[in-house]
């Protein structure tokens, strides 16, 4: 195939606060071990935001995201057996876990402690391409996972990095020997998509009751939560947060919920739950994904009430591939996981982020 010569689009983070530049790039071949694909969707994350913000450090000029679909278009040269070909949906993971510090080798490979990526690479020197907002991007093989043919690669965007964010914190709680049970009451902080996705899931296995917090004015979002499985939704800015905590309580023969799950970012989340759980109970904290400044918590309730507190941030292949054999096992909530996405072309990547930050969107993402 000859994509010498052509040229893609590809959005580039020029620094905090500032607008994208949509910049041409020229598409040359893949470099060893690495594939060349075209965008199929590419969603914006919290944490891109977070970035945009300038709440996490990252250099400028790059071409930032890292929840790229696409379709493979050239594999390298000796990658024969590599399990991919051209024509390929994949999954682009970027975690590039080290594989030599004790957690790798623990096959704790989410929590690497020398931690790199596969976007963020230098624009200037070719292949350019390599994070998520850009039409074609390269990615080490090694990082690739196929979507299966039954999947519909769009779908897949939605949840491409929340799903796996949420999944890795629900692994770790089962490492820990945590085991939730149908009758467990659970609560999800947050319902932006990590915190739609925990809802989603705990219905999937089987949890019963299910309390949504969030906070605004978003009907839609809120139906969207009951859709999935929420029981109830509870508002922080319709009720008070004492209000909301007593209700759970309440519904709890006044022991509290069995576990909850912080997917806000929100730091006032955190001193809530540790009123609202129960004895012997579980948090699951994935959410809080930037610095937002301290809270004044009360340790004393973590030791009273004996609580398992499970802090998740990043994930790994593994989790990727359960998300997929997650979607595969529930086709029923495919139809709904369409209807989530707000599409834009990456040349509208401005507009995209407003509306992202906005919080109307359920899930952004740019498409071809
Ligand atoms: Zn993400
Ligand atoms: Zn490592």
């Amino acid at each position: 195939m000859k994509y010498v010569d052509k040229t893609a689009k590809a959005a580039v983070f020029v620094g905090p606060n500032k607008a994208f530049e949509v910049r041409d790039f020229l598409v040359t071949p893949p470099p060893p071990k690495m594939a060349k694909m075209e965008l199929i969707a590419s969603g914006i994350c919290g944490t891109d935001v977070h970035m945009h913000r300038g709440k996490l450090g990252v250099k400028a000029p790059s071409i930032i995201g890292h929840e790229f679909i696409g379709r493979i278009l050239e594999l390298p040269a000796g990658s024969e057996n590599c399990g991919l070909k051209v024509g390929d949906a994949v999954i682009a993971d970027i975690a590039v876990p080290c594989g030599e510090c004790p957690l790798c080798k623990n096959g704790d490979d989410a929590n690497c402690v020398n931690m790199q990526v596969t976007n963020g690479g230098d624009i200037d020197e070719a292949p350019y391409l390599y994070g998520g907002y850009t039409e074609v991007n390269y990615t080490p093989l090694s990082n690739l996972i196929k979507i299966p043919d039954e999947l519909d690669p769009t779908m897949v965007c939605t949840f491409a990095c929340p799903g796996p964010t949420a999944l890795h914190a629900f692994a770790l709680a089962k490492k820990a020997g945590v085991v939730i049970h149908p009758d467990d009451v659970a609560v999800v902080q947050g319902l932006g998509p990590v915190g739609v996705f925990a809802v989603m899931y705990l219905h999937a296995i089987g949890v019963k009751t299910i309390y949504a917090i969030t906070a605004g004015n978003n009907d839609k979002r809120e139906q969207l939560a009951r859709d999935l499985g929420a029981t109830e939704v509870l508002n922080l800015t319709r009720q008070s947060e004492q209000q909301i905590t007593d209700y759970i309580i309440s519904k709890t023969d006044g022991l509290g919920a069995h576990i909850a799950f912080e997917g806000s970012g929100a730091p006032a989340a955190v001193p809530q739950a540790l009123q609202f759980l129960r004895n012997r109970a579980t948090y699951l904290v994935p959410g809080q994904y930037s610095n937002s400044g301290g809270i004044p918590i009360q340790p004393q309730l973590i030791t009273f009430k004996a609580l398992h507190i499970i802090g998740s941030s990043q994930y790994s292949i593994p989790d990727v591939e359960y998300y997929l054999q997650f979607l595969c096992d529930h086709p029923e909530l495919h139809e709904t996981i369409k209807k989530l996405a707000n599409k834009y072309k990456v040349e509208q990547v401005n507009e995209a982020f407003e509306d992202a930050k906005s919080g109307n969107n359920i899930k952004t993402m740019l498409v071809k």
